[in-house]
């Protein structure tokens, strides 16, 4: 199924996202993952493209899996160093193995070796690519600015550039304040995105990385999510309670003030999956 259909039927939805084995790891621990949170019935599954250690060869073979375990797949496929036939041949696979959903990124510079042939610079290119192919195409937008981008606005018009190549959706990066949402899409409006917009959460699990993950990505902590991993930062079983309760509230929040569609960046924790799932139970089943 589309993804572009299921945001059009207007309901709360949930939906997850995990990342393939790496090169040479086995694939079983994985689809236990996927199988587990397949359970939770999210609307759909995403799986990342050479993000979180996971190799990018692997991204078809999940989003394959998840197709079988009933739950549409979202292939995440990255461009900047990728050429014109290997994207080619990546969407070949996805489409044999009947993935539907594509969100289409530029990926980050690489960090040592690989090459940048110039096919694609910007993810808008790899939307031009892939428009008009069947495909239902999403990208990557950033209530906190991205970080190459000076300001804002700026970020805006190169999301409006996008959407207008071709996007069906976008789903934003990680953000710790529901206020900085809502004056982000408040922005799209008026600067012109009409496309539906999929709030990202990140339940924290472990607040030493989130710190300095939010100071590379200029994610703003609030005071009240800095005292929480101030106070169980180093205790994993706390700190879990904590980032699950805390999402939850980001997310109760979210579909009150009528943002439906919710994307938790589950990564392959179905644990974490099924305690905010618990959560949403009567909320997701119209209550
Ligand atoms: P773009 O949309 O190309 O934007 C990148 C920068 O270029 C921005 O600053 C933008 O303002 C600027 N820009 C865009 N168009 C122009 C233009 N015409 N002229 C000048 N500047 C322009 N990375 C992975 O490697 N694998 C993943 O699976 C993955 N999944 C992600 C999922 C989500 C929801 C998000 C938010 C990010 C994900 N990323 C992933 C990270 C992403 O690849 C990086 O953030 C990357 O730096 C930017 O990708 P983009 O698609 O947003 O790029």
């Amino acid at each position: 199924m589309k993804i572009k259909d299921i945001l059009a039927q207007g309901r709360p939805t949930v939906s997850f996202e995990v990342f393939p084995p790496r090169k040479d790891a086995p694939f079983g621990p994985v689809e236990e993952a996927v199988k587990r949170l397949c359970a939770q019935r999210p609307a759909f599954m995403s799986v990342t493209y050479g993000a979180a250690g996971g190799a990018r060869a692997n991204t078809a073979g999940i989003a394959s899996f998840v197709q079988k375990c009933g739950i549409p797949a979202l292939a995440h496929l990255t461009c900047a160093t990728a050429t014109r036939a290997g994207i080619a041949g990546e969407t070949a696979r996805l489409r044999a193995a009947g993935v539907e959903n594509i969100l289409c990124l530029r990926g980050d510079p690489p960090a040592g070796g690989e090459a940048v042939c110039g096919d694609f610079i910007h993810a808008s290119d790899l939307v031009r690519e892939l428009a008009g192919k069947g495909f239902c195409l999403g990208g990557a937008c950033y209530p906190e600015c991205h970080p190459d981008c000076p300001h804002l606005e700026e970020d805006i018009a190169h999301l409006r550039e996008k959407a207008d190549a071709g996007l069906d959706f976008a789903t934003t990066q990680m953000f710790f304040d529901n206020n900085i949402f809502y004056r982000y899409i408040s922005r799209l409006r008026d600067g012109g995105v009409a496309i539906p917009v999929i709030a990202g959460i990140m339940p924290v699990t472990n607040g030493r990385q989130i710190e300095r993950i939010c100071r590379i990505s200029g994610t703003h902590l609030p005071g009240r999510f800095k005292t929480i991993v101030d106070r169980y930062g180093d205790k994993p079983g706390a700190m879990l309670d904590a980032g699950v309760a805390y999402a939850t509230e980001q997310i109760v929040d979210l579909f009150a003030n009528g943002t439906n569609a919710v994307h938790v960046y589950t990564m392959n924790r179905p644990e974490v999956a099924e305690r905010i799932m618990a959560n949403l139970r009567g909320i997701l089943a119209g209550g």
